[in-house]
């Protein structure tokens, strides 16, 4: 398959660079000039989607998305596949899939996770929205990327169950790292606190899986000098989309709201750069 592949950063590159391994063509563009191996580079967002039948794109937010698409439906070929992989506002992808659809391309969003380590491997999870036809259409290219793509409903369902479950995770995160430190407080060793809460009803995927504190339970970033991993600011980008998803709505948040606030403040206090589950050291420092 011709394939173009907008968005070379940390996540794009080894996702195009997948895609060529498998055996598709792919032409890619950056505008830092990335170069990826295997991937052909191309001048202008017009001369890598041109001639694709399928194209990517892996961006910062959802103004640059939005603009790169309407770039992209000027020269694609009509039934070219477009998917955007970035994390975006529900409402960005859903402008982007209606641009697309009067292009008569067809179209997806289908936000990852997994991060660069997933990227890198290609075990990233897709969470997809669009036609279910679509879907069909981009799976075996989903497989090249990851080892799981779920479809979960119509234009900007990837979006949504992206935000909803980071929402998830930073609030959970927030409060596996308290616990930690009121088992400080208290005087409680931190094996003690894993070795009970990790097999009680505190157990959670911040805990057991992604341990905020070093020298317990897995080897985590927490074990790494806390070198991301998930940046703590991405973790606010999420939360920053989830509220703002939330107030758009109507919908009670009211964890998701204070969960983007001490993510705002650690990331402004030293976090940025840091893996968000530092967010441990910060509370015993402060
Ligand atoms: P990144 O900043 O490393 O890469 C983005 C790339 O887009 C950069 O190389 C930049 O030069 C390029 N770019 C910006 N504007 C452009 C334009 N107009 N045309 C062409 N290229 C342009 O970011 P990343 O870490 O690769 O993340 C990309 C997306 O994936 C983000 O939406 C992020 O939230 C999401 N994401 C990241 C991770 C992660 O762990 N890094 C995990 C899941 C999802």
């Amino acid at each position: 398959m011709k394939i173009g592949f907008i968005g070379l950063g940390n996540m794009g590159a080894p996702m195009a660079a997948n895609l060529s391994a498998a055996g598709h063509a792919v032409i890619g563009f950056d505008t830092a000039g990335v170069t990826v191996e295997g991937v052909v580079p191309a001048a202008t967002i017009a001369e890598a989607v041109s001639t694709a039948e399928a194209i990517f794109t892996m961006l910062p937010n959802g103004a640059i998305v939005r603009a790169v698409h309407a770039e992209i439906v000027a020269a694609a070929r009509p039934g070219a596949l477009l998917v955007d992989c970035s994390t975006i506002d529900v409402e960005s992808a859903r402008a982007v899939h209606d641009l697309a659809l009067d292009a008569d391309l067809i179209s997806l969003d289908a936000p990852v996770s997994g991060g660069t380590g997933g990227a890198a491997a290609g075990t990233l999870t897709f969470m997809v929205g669009g036609a279910e036809g679509a879907f069909e259409v981009a799976k075996p290219l989903f497989d090249i990327m990851g080892s799981k793509a779920v479809h979960c409903g119509a234009a900007g369902a990837g979006q949504a169950a992206k935000i909803c479950n980071n929402m998830i995770l930073g609030i959970s995160m927030i409060a596996v790292c308290e616990g930690f430190h009121l088992a400080d407080s208290l005087g409680l060793s931190r094996q003690a606190m894993f070795d009970v809460a990790s097999t009680s009803s505190g157990a959670c995927w911040s805990l057991n899986t992604y341990c905020p504190a070093p020298g317990v339970g897995p080897k985590t970033a927490a074990d790494n000098g806390y070198r991301p991993g998930f940046a703590t600011e991405l973790m606010l980008k999420d939360l920053t989309l989830a509220a703002d998803a939330a107030r758009a709505t109507g919908a009670h948040a009211a964890l998701g709201e204070h969960a983007r606030a001490i993510y705002a403040a650690f990331d402004a206090e030293g976090g940025r750069g840091r893996d968000f589950s530092a967010l441990l050291e910060h509370l015993s420092k402060a």
